[in-house]
């Protein structure tokens, strides 16, 4: 009888960072779902001291650090090498998100040595799907530079953002993977920031998928793809009835940086001024105040604090009052590897 890869939770490991920095707000691109808020975000371009700078603040010199460039659009920073070569000598393992467009010569001004992960976003199995919500022509163009990367050498990912625009079409992604020879795949889920909470007040679209939806469909689709050869992950996002709650801003270390200084620990809260940090002057300061991190100790029935009080549509209830499932914290993965 033949193996199959096995589902596995990537728990939260004590010493682990992860630094999600953001250099700049602006893109390219306008897509439906993006959350950049650039009231709350800041509309400024990092200079490369400045990056440079702020990276200080979050290495470690004795132990490498996961740290994730983005935007906006990070490849439309004209010093986006030179960004990441400071990373590499401050031992960061470095992915850059990328929309796909590979901005100012990217490829041709930086080797795969450097790069430990070249991500690119795209949220349909062809141009059908993915162009309504990333924009005409981003499809052709995200394909033939995937294609580019992976015959330069760079180890490739892809990112999906899951919503209910795009859901039905997830089954094609895996062959599509395989054919462009991306190695990672992530499932990501929609999050109801930026412009899908602005649609979502406004009663314009219903963005998420319903939970049997998600739990009938990723799995699979996720098995699929490993056995294809592709090491894929997605959250958790439904945590099963002996599964423990955990809240990763209690127990790891993950900061998401913007450029107006605002550090925050938990993606759901970067919509509102309660920041756990703020960079000022070049220093790392913790905020005092009503700050995220005050919501992260509370337990409750749903959960994720942050998704009860920000999403509560996303949470049902039985008749007695308890909820259908508990919600995870957003940045639980599950991990299928595939069999080598
Ligand atoms: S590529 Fe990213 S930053 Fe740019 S519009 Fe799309 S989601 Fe927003
Ligand atoms: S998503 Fe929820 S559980 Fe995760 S860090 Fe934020 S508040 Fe904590």
């Amino acid at each position: 009888m033949s193996q199959r890869p096995q589902v596995r939770t990537v728990g939260f490991k004590p010493g682990e960072r992860n630094v999600f920095f953001h250099i700049l707000t602006a893109c390219n691109l306008r897509c439906r779902h993006c959350y950049i808020n650039p009231a709350e975000h800041g509309t400024q371009t990092l200079s490369l001291d400045k990056v440079s700078n702020w990276l200080k603040l979050f290495a470690r010199p004795k132990q490498e650090t996961n740290l994730i460039l983005l935007g906006g659009e990070p490849t439309l920073h004209v010093d986006l090498p030179a960004i990441i070569r400071t990373a590499k000598a401050l031992r960061y393992a470095v992915t850059v998100d990328s929309n796909g467009y590979l901005l100012n010569d990217f490829l041709t001004r930086i080797t795969p040595d450097l790069v430990d992960s070249l991500s690119f976003s795209l949220d349909g199995p062809d141009a059908v799907v993915n162009d309504p919500i990333r924009g005409l022509g981003s499809f052709q163009v995200c394909t033939d530079n995937i294609r580019r990367a992976v015959r330069a050498g760079f180890a490739t990912s892809l990112i999906y953002t899951v919503s209910s625009l795009n859901i039905d079409h997830l089954r094609k992604m895996p062959a599509l993977l395989a054919s462009l020879g991306i190695r990672r795949f992530f499932i990501q889920v929609i999050g109801l920031r930026g412009n899908p909470a602005r649609e979502s007040a406004h009663g314009r679209i219903l963005w998420q998928v319903p939970a049997k939806k998600w739990l009938d469909l990723v799995p699979i689709v996720a098995e699929n793809a490993a056995s294809m050869g592709i090491h894929t992950i997605y959250p958790k996002v439904y945590l099963g009835v002996d599964d423990r709650f955990e809240c990763a801003g209690m127990v790891a270390e993950n900061y998401f940086i913007f450029p107006n200084g605002r550090v925050y620990q938990c993606p759901l809260c970067e919509d509102y001024p309660i920041h756990s940090y703020v960079i000022d002057n070049d220093k790392l300061l913790h905020r005092q105040g009503l700050t995220e991190d005050r919501f992260f100790p509370l337990l409750i029935p749903e959960g994720c604090v942050m998704n009860r009080l920000l999403q509560p549509d996303t949470i049902s209830y039985h008749a007695d009052g308890l909820p259908v499932h508990r919600i995870s914290c957003c940045l639980l993965k599950e991990e299928i590897i595939p069999l080598t």
